[in-house]
């Protein structure tokens, strides 16, 4: 069994190479995003997850650079996360969106850059421009979220590059163990959102016990279990004490029992999936709206 550190990366199917654990920034607004980031970069983090609907590219951007100017860290030194916006879905619109996006980020790569969710009719298309900017070296992998069997099937029947990367919802409660069946077949990695499961896992008596046994805490215990299951990890806080918490989960290791105890665990339960979406067909569901934050204008562009 590898004895992860903060440094150990996935190698992706494209040869490129993903920290294995990093900060997620969901439902934070860009002051508190900058101020997560920052934080997170000087205690070792060189992953950030982020996407046009949180409303906050440009709060992680301003948080990269203090970060970099902080440590001393170079660009390539880190590894940056962000996704194509539901409403911008498309050929034509994912590729004139993109410069904006770089703009609100201070950046002029993008390490990953992921289609955000299987918009219908669109995503085959949107994907198709992803790999324009793959082949013209804009990013430097392109990958999924929240993609099932039947998408990454469309995606693979439709296009040349087999996406790097699928990120999906999984915790204990949800390991969506059929989607990472099929990403298995074609050395697509799976990265986990909402690991904690939005902090819904951390009361779980089963898993209390083994952190219990381990002197750890109940997140360090899932976040070890993403890491022996080889899935990449995107915890969300936005104090310093539970980001320097959740990346200090290298001096233990779960034992096969426990791993199987974890895994048992399993329940399916996903807290959102496709229909709860407009643009699925439920006319009280999501709408392709950015998350608005009174601080950041910048962040609503079309
Ligand atoms: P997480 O599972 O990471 O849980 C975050 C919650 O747990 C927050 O309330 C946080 O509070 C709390 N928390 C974090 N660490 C600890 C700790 N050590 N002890 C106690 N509580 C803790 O949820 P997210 O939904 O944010 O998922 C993580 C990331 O995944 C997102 O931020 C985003 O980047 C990505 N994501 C992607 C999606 C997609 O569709 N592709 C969908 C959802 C998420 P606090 O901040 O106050 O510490």
């Amino acid at each position: 069994m590898a004895q992860f550190n903060l440094d150990s990366k996935y190698v992706l199917n494209n040869g490129v190479e993903m920290p294995r654990l990093g900060l997620g920034v969901w439902k934070t607004d860009n002051k508190t995003a900058e101020t997560s980031v920052t934080q997170a970069i000087k205690d070792g983090y060189t992953l950030i997850d982020t996407a046009k609907q949180y409303g906050n590219e440009t709060g992680v951007g301003r948080g990269i650079a203090a970060g970099l100017e902080a440590t001393g860290k170079k660009r390539e030194d880190l590894f940056i996360t962000t996704k194509v916006f539901n409403g911008d879905q498309g050929f034509d619109s994912t590729l004139q969106k993109f410069e904006g996006m770089l703009k609100r980020l201070g950046l002029d790569y993008i390490d990953l850059y992921l289609i955000h969710w299987p918009v219908d009719d669109t995503f085959v298309a949107t994907w198709q421009a992803l790999e324009t900017l793959y082949k013209a070296g804009r990013v430097r992998a392109i990958g999924v979220s929240n993609f099932d069997e039947t998408h990454l099937q469309q995606i693979l029947d439709a296009g040349t590059v087999v996406p790097a990367v699928d990120q999906i919802e999984f915790n204990p409660l949800v390991q969506d163990t059929k989607i990472r069946e099929f990403a298995k077949k074609y050395d697509i990695a799976i990265e986990a959102w909402s690991p904690l499961g939005g902090g819904a896992s951390l009361t779980n008596p089963a898993i209390q016990a083994i952190a219990d046994a381990h002197h750890k805490t109940t997140a360090q215990v899932i976040l070890r279990f993403d890491l022996q299951s080889d899935i990449i990890t995107i915890p969300k806080s936005v104090h310093e004490a539970r980001i320097i918490e959740n990346a200090d989960v290298y001096d233990f290791q779960l034992s096969q029992a426990e791993m199987k105890q974890i895994e048992d665990l399993n329940k399916e339960q996903r807290s959102l999936w496709l229909d709860d979406f407009y643009w699925h067909g439920n006319p009280k569901g999501y709408k392709d709206e950015v998350d608005q934050w009174p601080d950041s204008p910048e962040d609503y562009d079309a």
